[in-house]
């Protein structure tokens, strides 16, 4: 029987019996490097925790499950993992973004990107006739968030796959404020999902990490050699730390909207106010049941 997202968070991936003591919380593995037995030989695979480490590895794993990702591989930081992303691109590619993202990903485009020659054009991509018109023969990827960080702006990601799709390009969905919890790219033609962990999926305000999640094996390994090569990896107390906070993520994001909801029909009772529009985020229950609408923005 497949488990459940609830159940997932509150698990991780494997049902405790992952560690050798069967320790439900998982063991910190707190160490640079790893014993061979004999010369070139690690029973279980882990040299070097830049490269591999037990703790942050069933963090991935536990990612991985939620996403529905093929392989997901956590960074130090939101940053960090948009970085691995951009580098990706080579001189002269061009890049669609969102109009609207989070500023650090803009300074990423002007001051590192620009310097390596990656076009980077910015369109409304909630306008899909606009994305549509922007695409080009050099065209690698379609990078957007939705709902957007700040303005929470939201993109049909099934139509903007197809797009990306006949343009041979990427699409990849900064999947932040939505978290696996409320809404999964991969499913809806994504290919690449990138998260700061640091908000809701940490949820405790206690550490920043990122995460990368792939639809398939030949993107995660080219994102695997980028990580253990430029270094930014998460350390194994923030991946303990965010194994933690997952534990209680489809709680907080239950309560998250609910609360929302709640301040979205005390605002429509104020005569000052004129108009309240939100982000309806379907619960789980919708989620089985019903197809989510590719606009979530509803006047109440
Ligand atoms: C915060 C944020 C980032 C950057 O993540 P850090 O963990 O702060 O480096 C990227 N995208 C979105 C949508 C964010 O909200």
């Amino acid at each position: 029987m497949s488990k459940s997202m609830d159940t997932i968070c509150v698990h991780g991936k494997e049902h405790a019996v992952k560690d050798q003591n069967y320790a439900i919380s998982y063991p910190i593995y707190q160490t640079a490097s790893f014993s061979h037995l004999t010369p070139g030989h690690n029973p279980n695979g882990f040299g070097y925790t830049r490269e591999s480490n037990p703790t942050r590895g069933l963090l991935e794993e536990t990612v991985s499950a939620l996403e529905g990702a093929c392989d997901t591989v956590a960074f130090a930081s939101g940053m960090a993992a948009v970085a691995a992303v951009f580098e990706y691109f080579k001189p002269r590619d061009h890049v669609i973004c969102g109009e609207d993202l989070y500023g650090g990903v803009v300074r990423l485009a002007a001051v590192i990107s620009a310097k390596n020659n990656i076009e980077v054009e910015y369109v409304d991509t909630s306008d899909l006739q606009a994305l549509k018109a922007a695409v080009r023969e050099n065209t690698k990827a379609i990078y957007f968030e939705t709902p957007t960080n700040p303005m929470m702006h939201v993109t049909d990601i099934r139509a903007a796959a197809e797009i990306a799709k006949e343009a041979g390009a990427l699409l990849i969905v900064d999947n932040t404020f939505m978290t696996p919890y409320f809404q999964n790219p991969l499913s809806l033609g994504a290919d690449v999902v990138i998260h700061s962990g640091t908000k809701y999926l940490s949820g405790h305000n206690d550490t920043i990490c990122g995460f990368l999640c792939s639809k398939d094996q030949k993107l995660a390994q080219h994102f695997r050699l980028i990580s253990k090569t430029t270094g930014g990896t998460l350390a194994p107390f923030e991946s303990w730390l965010c194994l933690r906070g997952l534990k209680t993520l489809a709680l907080r994001m239950e309560r998250h909207q609910s609360n929302a909801l709640a301040a979205a029909e005390w605002l429509k009772k104020q005569d000052c106010v004129e108009n309240v529009e939100i982000a309806l985020i379907f619960s789980n229950y919708f989620k089985n049941i019903v197809d989510i609408p590719e606009k979530m923005c509803y006047k109440i």
